[in-house]
């Protein structure tokens, strides 16, 4: 070969390595482009490269056995737990994690699941309050609702609602309004679970002003979402009082062409048992089961007034049940029977139902409330635990919601949906057992960080999603609006 020959080789094979490298860097953009889609974050590669590594803290995994790391650690991949252990195993794991969070002083735990909410609903937080269920519904949350909500109005109330729950560490919830469109677009930037269920019912709603429409619409909604990693699109019959035996069995039926969860409000007050008896001569429950609507489909809200026939029925067709304690007692729909419910191993979370009949969307105070409210009601201490009351938040939540193979726990190949609490508050001050501070001590405020999905969505107690003055903002607008409609209503 000629000595140009060769400097043409050679400038040839350099050409084509630069192209090599070029094209292997050109595609590492794209794969990391790709990832900043889905989430802002790459997925670590290699055997012991982790993507976060979460050190120090004690880690109350809610697993199986319900085991409590002292000094734990785990580590996320991806979208998933990739190993949940004892600090003092580290070391031999040798993970390279491309971020640490350190947990000294804090306590690592899932993420908690709010079983019913209507998220807009933050907006007419505090609205009206020691009224009658009845009095309540009628005379104020459906006429506010009728005059103010729109889809901006959704918007506005279910960005404050998500920021709410970031913040108290929710990271998975189960809701039920009008506009769910809207509201699965919000969670979906936030970052959080839910499953999201279009309110159907029957009269003029805010968004659809009729039955077809409603159901054409909540077609739609879960054709978009179906799939979707962090949304489950359903369809959510309000109660059994406010819409027809007819319309409930078309629910029934769109639901299993879909195959997508049905929500409902079912046996919340006495006015309903009343109702449904002097129509169809029924309890509500029974009256669901006639129908066919209790199934492992249904995830079903208060569940008050059932009797010891209709929870049997309710743990054969492996309905979820979402206590609401708090709206329950501020309402007085009286107390549904947990103990027994739990006795039986329903599948039973925790909800705060919406703001305006709860004020907050804590679920520590949820938790807090459920073990109380019980133990006076039984007239013994020794009814739901402390450890009962945080099953119900974590993986009884999971588990009325069906989804306890994906979430609930600290469980290797899980979601990875976990919070961080900061324990160094007085009022945390001193610590002797983990569980029950988390349970009767620990508020919303203590907590610092919150995961979903492999994604940081607060650190630090710095909110990485929302923008909470703008979020503030938009609701404080919407109140006076709020006002000034129930206002001109009454005159
Ligand atoms: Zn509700």
């Amino acid at each position: 070969m000629r000595l140009a020959n060769i400097a043409a080789a050679r400038k040839a094979s350099w050409f084509f390595l630069a192209f090599l490298v070029m094209s292997a860097s050109a595609l590492a953009l794209v794969i990391a482009a790709a990832a900043q889609r889905r989430g802002g974050r790459g997925v670590a590669v290699g055997a012991d490269a982790v993507d976060l590594l979460i050190v120090g803290g004690a880690v109350v995994t809610m697993n199986s056995d319900r085991r409590v790391f002292e000094n734990g650690y785990v580590a996320i991949r991806g979208e998933r737990v990739f190993d949940v252990g004892d600090a003092a195993d580290l070391k031999s794991r040798g993970y390279k994690a491309g971020r640490t969070m350190d947990a000294r002083g804090k306590v690592v735990l899932p993420g908690l699941i709010n079983a019913h909410t209507h998220i807009p609903m933050t907006l007419f937080r505090g609205v009206a309050d020691d009224l009658d269920l009845q009095d309540w519904l009628t005379k104020y949350i459906f006429p506010a609702e009728a005059k103010n909500v729109t889809r901006d109005f959704v918007v506005a109330g279910a960005r404050l609602g998500l920021a709410e729950m970031i913040r108290g560490g929710t990271t998975t919830y189960a809701d039920m309004y009008y506009f769910e469109d809207a509201i699965a677009e919000e969670t979906r930037k936030a970052g959080l679970r839910g499953t999201l269920g279009e309110t159907v019912i029957d009269f003029p709603a805010p968004d659809n002003k009729t039955w077809e429409a409603a159901l054409s619409y909540t077609d739609g909604f879960v054709k978009r979402w179906k799939g979707d990693a962090l949304i489950t699109p359903a369809i959510a019959p309000h109660a059994p009082y406010t819409v027809s035996p007819e319309h409930l069995k078309e629910v029934k039926a769109f639901a299993e062409g879909r195959d997508v969860p049905i929500l409902t409000h079912l046996a919340e007050a006495p006015t309903e048992t009343k109702a449904i008896a002097e129509k169809y001569n029924m309890r509500p429950a029974l009256y669901l089961e006639n129908l066919g609507l209790l199934s492992r489909r249904l995830l079903a809200a208060h569940v008050v007034h059932v009797n010891d026939r209709e929870i049997e029925i309710l743990k054969e067709r492996e309905v979820g049940v979402a206590h609401c304690p708090q709206s329950n007692m501020k309402l007085a729909s009286g107390a549904a029977p947990i103990p027994q419910m739990l006795k039986l191993s329903l599948r039973v979370g925790l909800g705060t139902d919406g703001a305006a009949s709860n004020h907050d969307l804590s679920m520590w105070e949820e938790m807090d409330t459920a073990a109380k409210l019980h133990k006076l009601v039984a007239m013994s201490p020794t009814v739901v635990t402390a450890q009962q009351a945080l099953e119900m938040a974590t993986i009884g939540g999971a588990r009325a919601l069906h989804m306890e193979r994906e979430i609930g726990s600290i469980d290797v190949g899980k979601r990875a949906d976990l919070i961080v609490v900061d324990l160094s508050a007085l009022h945390l001050t001193p610590m002797y057992n983990v569980v029950s501070h988390l349970v009767y001590a620990a508020k919303a405020s203590d907590v610092s960080d919150t995961i979903v999905n492999g994604r940081i969505l607060m650190r630090n107690r710095r909110l990485m999603t929302l923008n909470e003055d703008a979020v503030k903002a938009a609701a404080r607008r919407y109140q006076k609006q709020v006002s000034a409609s129930l206002r001109a209503g009454a005159q």
